[in-house]
């Protein structure tokens, strides 16, 4: 069905009276709305305010003629198109000739027949209609490509920010990997009393702005839409186990009470990304401890439905400090939103946490609320879908062999045991230095290669105990090098240990498929690099790289 069409206007300008109400009476016949004017001049004052269809001009006016009135007509930019038909009683061809050179498109002889006028003028109305609607169109088009171009700008330069901000903070985790392994060296080598402290203050600076970076990379990546959440068997209750005793004894420091109530339905084992779940849980309890300074931290976990595939586990922390007014509560899970800038001062923080927390929770199908009262305390909780991991063939998911040792991380066994002959895959100096001092240091003998290539030489000529692998290397990369480290005699069941930038599942799950046995996250911690090559070596038969398939 046609909507109903607006109406148009059509102007009638006559000196004479009677005929101007006769044209008018025969015109709104056409449905459309009929001005008249009783002169030229009147005419004119009309084209300031309206637009017309079409113009009827009588040729024989006192004063102002109709010819006169058509030629300033014309000039008016409004009017430079507008159809005007004269209406005469005495058409002959010069005069014909005179109406046209000023822009008639018609005359019309009286007395007029009503039919004839009411034609001519009716294909006058349904051309301005059409105009107007490709007009209308063309203008919608306009409107709808540049909103489409500015939603695309908009979209590329968030794209382009979070990039940038994950390059930029990946780049700036080298250098600070490289002040915390040198600093942890340093700190190893007995300092005096007072570069101690110089040295622990430069460590646990360090330490905050690597967190800074930590959080800069994963919102950039969560933003950016280039997260990858893991899907790994876990237990919940391992998980709370580790992080419930932290929350408990910062607790504790402050003098409040910490209550912990699990809702034993929870114990299944569940496939999801422990770590970051952990983060998510970890990151709203510290902030119910900071932001609270008497009474009770209480953290609750019940299933709030079931189905036989998956639970909806609900997390809530509620806490009895300073409370979010209603107008802040809408703001804090933006980035870098705090509420209170005295507050933050006193209790540290980038205000990037909430925006995190949330990222996660939605990146896990899951959603956060919040309720608050100001002064009495706040209450996060989180909903998220996680798969019961039923099924052995769930259960084998569980990487066994990569990750091992970042749960074991800590201390190396006391004793070194033999002395093992290392090869360290990494082009830059200062982690060249943290390993082979890390591994001086236990007794063990270090060679270092500087590319891949090299290393697969190496592998060739010599026999080694353990393999560390950099992954990011100029002319052969790790993963290339483990390959056709794999490929020699002497490489095939040689522990081959990747140093990562990165602990992201796909880059676990690339080392793992490359061949190599474990991986070692970076900021390189020289304990735990002792650990994990003292542990690859004394890993039982059949369960080194054998163990990967
Ligand atoms: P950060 O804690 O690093 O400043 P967050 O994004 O975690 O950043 O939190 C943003 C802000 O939200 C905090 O600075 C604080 O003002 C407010 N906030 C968060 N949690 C609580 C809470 N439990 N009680 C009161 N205020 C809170």
């Amino acid at each position: 069905m046609m909507a109903e069409l607006e109406k148009v206007k059509i102007l009638v300008v006559d000196d004479k009276p009677d005929k101007l109400l006769a044209l008018q009476a025969v015109l709104e016949e056409l449905g459309q709305t009929v001005l008249s004017a009783h002169s030229g001049p009147e005419a004119l004052r009309l084209l300031l305010t309206e637009s017309f269809a079409v113009i009827l001009l009588d040729v024989n006016m006192p004063g102002m003629d109709g010819f006169e009135t058509a030629a300033l007509i014309r000039q008016h930019p409004r009017c430079e198109h507008t159809p005007i038909i004269f209406i005469t009683a005495f058409p002959d061809d010069a005069f014909a000739a005179r109406g046209y050179s000023l822009g008639a498109v018609d005359f019309i002889l009286t007395p007029v027949v009503p039919e004839i006028l009411q034609t001519k003028v009716a294909v006058f109305v349904d051309l301005y209609r059409m105009s107007r609607q490709v007009e209308q169109q063309a203008a919608q088009r306009v409107t709808l490509a540049q909103e489409h171009a500015a939603r695309l700008a908009a979209e590329r330069a968030n794209r382009a920010k979070s990039e940038f901000l994950a390059n930029v903070s990946h780049e700036l985790r080298t250098p600070m990997n490289a002040i915390i392994g040198m600093t942890d060296l340093a700190l190893t080598d007995s300092p005096a009393p007072a570069m101690r402290e110089y040295l622990e203050a430069v460590k646990s600076n360090a330490a905050v702005l690597l967190e800074l970076l930590n959080e800069l990379l994963d919102l950039a990546k969560l933003e950016s839409g280039k997260f990858v959440l893991e899907r790994t068997s876990f237990s919940l209750h391992e998980m709370l186990s580790e992080l419930i005793p932290s929350a408990h004894y910062r607790a504790e420091q402050k003098g409040l009470t910490f209550v912990t109530a699990v809702s034993p339905d929870t114990s299944a084992r569940f496939l999801g990304d422990p770590l970051r779940l952990r983060q998510v849980l970890d990151n709203l309890l510290s902030n119910a401890l900071k932001f609270t300074d008497q009474g009770s931290i209480t953290l609750t976990v019940t299933v709030d439905s079931t189905t036989a595939q998956e639970a909806s586990l609900r997390f809530a922390i509620r806490d009895t400090g300073i409370g979010i007014s209603q107008a802040d509560q809408e703001r804090i899970f933006a980035p870098f939103t705090q509420v209170d800038a005295s507050t933050t001062r006193r209790h540290g923080g980038t205000g990037l946490g909430l925006a995190i927390v949330k990222e996660l929770v939605a990146a896990m199908g899951g959603q956060i609320s919040l309720s608050s009262t100001p002064q009495s305390g706040s209450e996060f909780a989180v909903v998220v879908p996680l798969a019961y991991a039923i099924t052995r063939s769930a259960q084998k998911a569980v990487p066994t062999g990569m990750g091992a040792t970042q749960a074991a991380a800590g201390s190396a066994p006391d004793s070194p045991g033999a002395q093992l002959h290392v090869l360290v895959a990494e082009d830059t100096r200062t982690n060249q230095e943290i390993v082979r001092r890390a591994l001086t240091r236990r007794g063990h003998k270090v060679e270092i290669a500087e590319d891949g290539r090299q290393a697969v030489n190496l592998v060739s000529q010599s026999h080694f105990d353990v393999i560390l692998m950099d992954l990011q290397m100029p002319i052969m990369d790790g993963f290339q090098a483990t390959a056709a480290i794999r490929a020699l005699p002497a490489g095939k069941d040689v522990p081959i240990i990747a140093l990562t930038a990165h602990a992201l599942s796909e880059d676990r799950d690339r080392c793992k498929s490359a061949g190599m046995d474990d991986f070692i996250s970076k900021p390189l911690d020289i304990h735990q690099l002792a650990a994990a090559v003292e542990t690859a070596y004394r890993r039982p038969e059949g369960c080194g790289h054998a163990c990967h398939s």
